[in-house]
Order: structure tokens, then C-alpha cells, then sequence
């Protein structure tokens, strides 16, 4: 048996361990509040840094609050923001093609879902897809300890449960209690939710863009990771901010956003450009005459590196 590999799921299968946790310390209200506020606020995290700043650069913030919100990305435990984008630019570049590690249409829908990043090539980080990040010794610091963030959040959950007890036992809460469900049952919702993106956003929804893909809108999805399920759109311009290129599609994650740019915690959002919703438009014409074919249409060009990145020429980010 190779223990190598047999190590690799233990860290994922430990926080799912915790959060069966759930049949000994029994249903709390106080911790079910705080897993579904974690929930929520991570996801934002992921979605708005990890997704949308780091992985393709659609706004611009300072360099404080890039790692404020890095760190605040790892106690996802996703790893760190640097492998989370290296991976996702090269699911742009290659989307639903061979070398896509998460595809659906290439390696099946469990293997898509929570498979891909248990293997070697899943584990690593190929810095060249992002030369942009490595200039910074936080981040590269971040990435090598990213085991800090998860360990933070679970020792902060056992605190938080043990003092709440203290004050108020009628919150029927304690340091394990807090441990399994702010912890434990939110980082496993967290996980689930997220990796959605990668195996239903695949399959499930929608086709408004003939991308070169199989990427799909969803309401469901989008309710679920405040805005990601509108995955087709993002596929066709992953260069905008936005997700719901619609005001009746709704992203939470840009709403949180433009709040945080009023404010000037970040700025430069940058928008839809109008060819994207004149090429939209012109794709509601044409459902008219036939359907929209649910697998890529042929001929259509995959993006380039840079394209999939959205570096710009000017540099962006931080
Ligand atoms: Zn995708
Ligand atoms: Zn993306």
C-alpha cells in the first residue's frame, strides 16, 4: 500500500471526522448559527479573493487587505490562495479538454467534485502559471504554512464554545460542541459548496454563451456560493467582477464588493464590457430559431493563459 497517497486524505477526511462529531455533542442552536455565518463568510472569501482577485484579478485592493483576506482564505482550508489560482487559470485554459484536472467530461463527476486535489498533480502548485503572486514573500510564506488557518479557526471555535459556557450554559453550546459545528459541519458545507462549482457548474443549468465548454448558470448554485453558479457567464468573460451579468442574476459576492469599493477597501471593478452583452443578446436570437447545443460548439478558440489569468497589461491587483 502506498501510504503516501493513504496521507494525503487524511487532513480531508479528519475535518469530515470532526463534523460527524455532530452524533455525539447532539444539535445546538448557538453552533448551527455560527457554522451558517462561517459558511457564508468564507464563501465570500473564496469567491471574492480566491476566485475572483486571485485566480483572475477582476478588482484591485491593498496589499494588507490582500492578505488579510489570504489568511482569512486558508482557514477554508483550501489550501492557499497561489495554489487554489494556479489550479483554476489552468481549468480556464483547458476547460472540459483533456489536461482540465476537474472536469466532469473527462474524469467523472466524483472524481470533479473531491477527487482531483488528492492526487500528485492536484497537490501542487505550478508558480508559473502565476508569476504575479510570487513576488510577494507573504504570500509565498502563506502558502507554505496554510495548515495555520484551519488550526486558528478550530482552536478559536474551542475557545469561543468554552467561554460561552462559562457565561451562559443555556446556550447550550461547549469548546467541542462550537469545535464540530463552527468548525467541523461548516467546512465540510464549505467544501461541498465550493467543489460544486467544479462538478455541477459542469453539468447542471443553463447555456446562454456557446463557450468551449460545458459551463452552466444556475440559481441554485449562485444562492449557494453567492454567485459563482452563474458559471457560463464567467466562462464566456472571466475578466469582470461580476458574475450575474444581470441585475435579475444574483451575485452576492459582487453586491459585498461594490459595498467594500464605497468604502475604499477595494476599487476598479471592472465591468461587462458592452460586446459581452451585445454577444448575449445576439444568443437569445438565436435560441429563437433552435436551442443552444449543450455541448461546446466546435471551432471555438480555448483561452490563452493570459486571457484566463485577466492579467492586464498594466499589472493590475495590488
Ligand atoms: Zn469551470
Ligand atoms: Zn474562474
Amino acid at each position: 500500500m502506498d501510504f503516501r497517497r493513504v496521507l494525503r486524505y487524511v487532513p480531508f477526511l479528519t475535518i469530515h471526522a470532526i463534523a460527524c462529531g455532530v452524533i455525539l455533542v447532539g444539535f445546538s442552536w448557538t453552533g448551527f448559527v455560527v457554522a451558517v455565518a462561517l459558511f457564508f463568510g468564507r464563501m465570500f472569501v473564496i469567491t471574492a479573493f480566491y476566485h475572483r482577485y486571485f485566480s483572475h484579478r477582476t478588482f484591485r485592493t491593498h496589499r494588507v487587505t490582500q492578505f488579510l483576506f489570504a489568511f482569512a482564505g486558508t482557514t477554508c482550508a483550501q489550501r492557499g490562495p497561489v495554489w487554489w489560482a494556479a489550479h483554476h487559470r489552468e481549468h480556464h485554459r483547458h476547460s472540459d479538454g483533456p489536461p482540465d484536472i476537474h472536469s466532469p467530461h473527462q474524469h467523472g463527476l466524483l472524481h470533479s467534485h473531491s477527487g482531483w486535489f488528492l492526487t500528485e498533480r492536484g497537490l501542487g502548485t505550478d508558480w508559473s502559471v502565476v508569476p504575479d503572486w510570487a513576488k510577494y514573500p507573504e504570500l509565498r510564506w502563506l502558502e507554505r504554512l496554510h495548515v495555520i488557518g484551519p488550526l486558528v479557526l478550530a482552536a478559536l471555535m474551542y475557545g469561543m464554545g468554552e467561554v460561552l459556557l462559562r457565561i451562559d450554559p443555556t446556550l447550550n453550546t461547549s469548546g467541542v460542541s462550537m469545535l464540530v459545528w463552527g468548525f467541523g459541519v461548516s467546512t465540510v458545507a464549505l467544501y461541498h459548496g465550493t467543489f460544486t462549482i467544479n462538478s455541477l457548474a459542469h453539468t447542471l443549468g443553463n447555456r446562454r454563451f456557446a463557450t468551449s465548454d460545458d459551463s452552466r448558470n444556475s440559481l441554485l448554485l449562485s444562492l449557494l456560493t453567492l454567485g459563482e453558479g452563474w458559471h457560463n457567464n464567467h466562462h464566456y468573460y472571466p475578466g469582470t467582477a461580476r458574475q450575474g451579468f444581470y441585475w435579475w442574476e444574483i451575485d452576492i459576492t459582487f453586491y459585498v464588493l461594490k459595498a467594500m469599493s464605497w468604502i475604499g477597501l477595494v476599487w476598479d471593478l471592472r465591468p461587462v464590457p458592452k460586446r459581452v452583452y451585445a454577444a448575449a443578446a445576439a444568443t437569445r436570437v438565436r435560441m429563437g430559431e433552435s436551442a443552444l447545443p449543450t455541448r461546446p460548439w466546435p471551432g471555438l478558440t480555448r483561452p490563452t493563459a493570459k486571457e484566463a489569468s485577466g492579467i492586464r497589461s498594466d499589472g493590475g491587483g495590488a
